[in-house]
């Protein structure tokens, strides 16, 4: 990379600042600043888009499209100029100015299109994608709007929508001169040419979809890859101007308003599947307008239609872009006039899936009827593939019409993407260990004797580039002293750090840089909040998603037996703790939000009990989203991650908090067994059922919440704390919360697995107490934390599902 001096730099912003202001940059605002660093970086992107473009074309290497309904970047300004190298340069120029970097970054929007790990995940796959040198590009929808802004309102969650393009967004670019046609509805008219079938969709309704790209910039290496998002738009032709000729006016704006809902809003559930006809017309929108602009580039490349399969990979980032499998066969079949067998043959081989969850209230099925008026082509298609794919199972199950009827992609009057994500695509991928496991011996195991070679195992990552160097540049200075800077590119290489975390000065030197990053989470919670906090106190962080799985509830429990526990014994030896809590709950799911209130009550309860608050605060921060993750990661001691075992198909935040020094405290859950394979039972706190126990118990039944609350007196106290007006006036505030566990048999083991996490959460208090032998831990964590990097997960998609070329050229 063709480093910038400070001078030029300083030079061409101040023009740019000119250019856009008219005036000079010392009486512009920070908003301006922003604006004003933004459009010069992104035109010096601009030339690394054009020339990594070029290279492309020219060497024909394998391209891959990582198609996802969500794309969780938090903001691009800092990570972008880490990658450019130019992050040192900008600092120093701007402070020349008078300007502080850190303030013009605050006044970017995080791009906030995803709800949670699926988003984040993508997002850390395009810039391992970028700086592995890989030709990986995010095909999305660009949301109006994002997931919603959270609010806490007297305790309760409340949600705004995420304007987050109001002031605009300096990273994209609108090509209209790229844009696609999307058809819905209409039918199909079916012609028989010299005895091939013609078909011809007709009376459809066009939808005009628009790409905006914004580049993806990789890790010093003159990369720049591209993450193209789609937006919906009425089409501008005979089709409104023939209704408003008519004097229809209003019928030419119901057009155009049908069709901007499509691309408006960003569904905010996870782990819930909703059969919205909106969202099944997201879903082929972007599909749909991706996979012909990825084949029109190819065609005008002079890409032979046969080699399709040997040039592209298409990956789908859970089932929601499965439509990628018809739409694919429709443009081969329909445009390029291939046979079945042929286009078959094509679209198996480009197509991979990842699944993200075994949970059956998340699976996506789409009742017929809505496909297959909205779809009739596609239906037509998919309706095709599933008898074919019914056929092949006579010929092995002879009789056994169960088992083909719970196989078959349409049953009972719906179409299942999961089943055809598997049928029509070469690899099927779970995202940790236990969760492929899980999918080949229980979820999918038909699937997985029918098709033993499709199935395999890509345990997930997160980027170190975010979220180690950019979010927390005194540990990673640190590192750099001690080991060097070779694990920048070669994160494995932190198990260097290993044999330091043995010296004291350097466990010192770690718990000096964890305070100083407890000290600005400090800061920021008093500003959001006006709580006080003590740094000095164990920074016990449980962020995520709010869910039954994750069991927030768990925590809520052991804090409420904690204050009884302080109350009657005020003398008790405890370490002070600083609960934090941060997570949306899905508008609609009324347990997560109840979960809220809880938790926000607990805290006012807790925090301004004399008796206590010298000892134990419990803080909610609202809005949990990326940058705020990257606030709180750094600052933490201890890492919830207690879902329930078999549940959290992966968690990636528990590889963030990892890798910035963090503890885990766990279930054996996703990818927490394999952190604790990486660290050993030592270093990190392992408490509750395993994951045959809990599979059992869900095959078998047998488990009563009732019983464990009469055998176990503390617990039947706390869970009675729930209903007796101690957190809440109201003794009915919390009464979901209540049934779930003692009506509804604690479907997530809460109950069961409560003293298990006392008892652990009392030796994490002994740990604490040896500093030094704390932050040896934290330093061993950091070493093995590598692994964890995307980049190595990137590496294992490219070499065994993707089979990418030119892999770790310049690496
Ligand atoms: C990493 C991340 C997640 C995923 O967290 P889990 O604990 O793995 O569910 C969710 N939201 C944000 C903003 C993240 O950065």
């Amino acid at each position: 990379m063709d480093t910038m001096s400070k001078k030029t730099f300083i030079k061409n912003y101040q023009s740019k600042y000119r250019e856009l202001y008219g005036e000079e940059v010392e009486f512009g605002s920070n908003q301006q600043r922003y604006e004003a660093l933004g459009s010069l970086i992104r035109e010096m992107i601009l030339k690394i888009s054009m020339d990594t473009n070029k290279r492309y074309n020219s060497t024909k290497e394998k391209q891959i499209y990582y198609f996802s309904m969500e794309f969780l970047l938090g903001r691009l300004l800092g990570d972008t100029l880490l990658n450019m190298g130019m992050l040192d340069v900008c600092r120093e120029g701007l402070k020349e100015l008078n300007i502080n970097l850190k303030d013009l970054e605050e006044w970017e929007q995080d791009q906030g299109l995803g709800n949670g790990g699926l988003g984040r995940l993508a997002a850390c796959f395009l810039d391992s994608m970028a700086s592995l040198n890989i030709a990986g590009h995010g095909c999305g929808i660009r949301y109006k709007y994002g997931f919603f802004e959270q609010k806490i309102i007297n305790r309760k969650q409340v949600e705004l929508s995420d304007n987050w393009l109001r002031e605009g967004n300096v990273w994209e670019k609108r090509r209209q001169d790229k844009a696609e046609i999307v058809k819905f509805g209409g039918d199909v008219k079916v012609e028989n040419v010299d005895g091939k079938l013609i078909f011809h969709h007709i009376n459809y309704e066009p939808v005009l979809a628009v790409p905006y790209d914004t580049p993806i910039v990789g890790y010093r290496n003159k990369v720049a890859n591209n993450l193209r998002l789609w937006s919906a738009e009425a089409v501008n032709n005979e089709f409104d101007y023939s209704s408003f000729r008519r004097g229809d006016f209003l019928k030419a704006i119901e057009y155009k308003n049908s069709v901007e809902l499509i691309s408006q809003v960003l569904y905010p559930e996870d782990s819930f599947y909703e059969g919205k006809m909106l969202r099944l017309k997201q879903e082929y929108f972007f599909v749909s307008a991706g996979v012909q602009s990825i084949i029109r580039h190819y065609k005008k490349h002079k890409g032979d239609i046969l080699d399709f399969d040997e040039k592209v990979a298409l990956h789908i980032n859970d089932t929601h872009p499965t439509l990628v499998i018809p739409e694919l066969m429709r443009i081969l079949l329909d445009e390029e006039n291939l046979s079945w067998e042929e286009a078959w043959r094509i679209t198996t081989n480009t197509v991979s899936y990842t699944n993200h969850t075994i949970m059956s209230e998340a699976l996506e099925k789409w009742p017929v009827d809505m496909f297959k008026k909205l779809l009739p082509r596609i239906y037509m298609i998919v309706e095709e593939i599933n008898e074919r794919f019914c056929k092949s199972l006579w010929g092995k199950y002879i009789g056994q019409w169960d088992k083909i009827s719970s196989m078959a992609i349409i049953a009972d009057e719906y179409v299942k993407m999961a089943h055809l994500a598997i049928v029509g695509s070469h690899s099927v991928n779970g995202v940790a260990k236990l969760h492929t496991e899980i999918l080949k011996k229980e979820e999918m195991k038909d699937f997985y004797y029918f098709y033993p070679n499709k199935f395999n195992n890509k345990t997930n990552g997160i980027t170190h580039r975010r979220w180690l160097i950019k979010s927390n540049p005194g540990l990673t200075n640190l590192l750099c002293d001690t080991i060097g800077e070779s694990f920048i590119k070669h994160p494995t290489d932190l198990l260097n750090f290993e044999k330091f975390a043995n010296k004291t000065d350097i466990q010192e030197e770690l718990g000096r840089i964890k305070l100083e990053n407890k000290m600005n989470l400090a800061k920021i919670i008093k500003n959001k909040t006006g709580i006080i906090v003590d740094p000095n106190s164990l920074f016990d962080a449980h962020v995520k998603r709010i869910h039954a799985y994750k069991r927030q509830t768990l925590n809520c429990l052991r804090i409420m037996d904690l204050y009884n526990q302080l109350i009657e014994n005020p003398n008790k030896d405890i370490i002070p703790r600083t609960f934090i809590f941060a997570g949306k709950a899905a508008p609609g799911y009324y347990l997560a939000k109840n979960t809220i209130e809880l938790i926000n009550s607990i805290g006012e309860v807790v925090n301004n009990d004399p008796r206590v608050n010298e000892k134990i605060k419990v803080v909610f921060l609202e809005n949990y989203g990326v940058s705020l993750a990257e606030d709180i990661i750094p600052a933490t001691d201890l890492s919830e991650q207690i879902s329930t075992t078999t549940k959290e198909a992966s968690g990636t935040s528990n590889m963030k908090f990892m890798m910035n020094g963090a503890i885990t405290i766990a279930t054996l859950d996703g990818a927490n067994i394999e952190i604790h394979d990486e660290v050993g039972d030592e270093n990190i706190f392992i408490f509750g059922m395993n994951s045959r126990e809990v599979l059992n118990y869900i095959e078998n039944g047998g488990y009563s919440a009732v019983e464990m609350c009469k055998e176990d007196k503390k617990l039947e106290r706390t869970v009675g704390d729930l209903i007796n007006g101690k957190y809440c006036q109201d003794k009915n505030a919390f009464k979901s919360i209540y049934d779930s566990l003692m009506i509804y048999n604690d479907e997530f083991f809460v109950l069961k697995d409560f003293e298990s996490y006392l008892d652990i959460q009392r030796k994490v208090d002994e740990t604490f107490k040896d500093a030094r032998m704390w932050q040896k831990m934290c330093g061993i964590n950091i070493a093995h934390s590598g692994i964890f990097s995307s980049d190595r997960t990137i590496k294992e998609y490219a070499a065994s599902i993707w089979g990418s070329t030119l892999l770790y050229k310049n690496l």
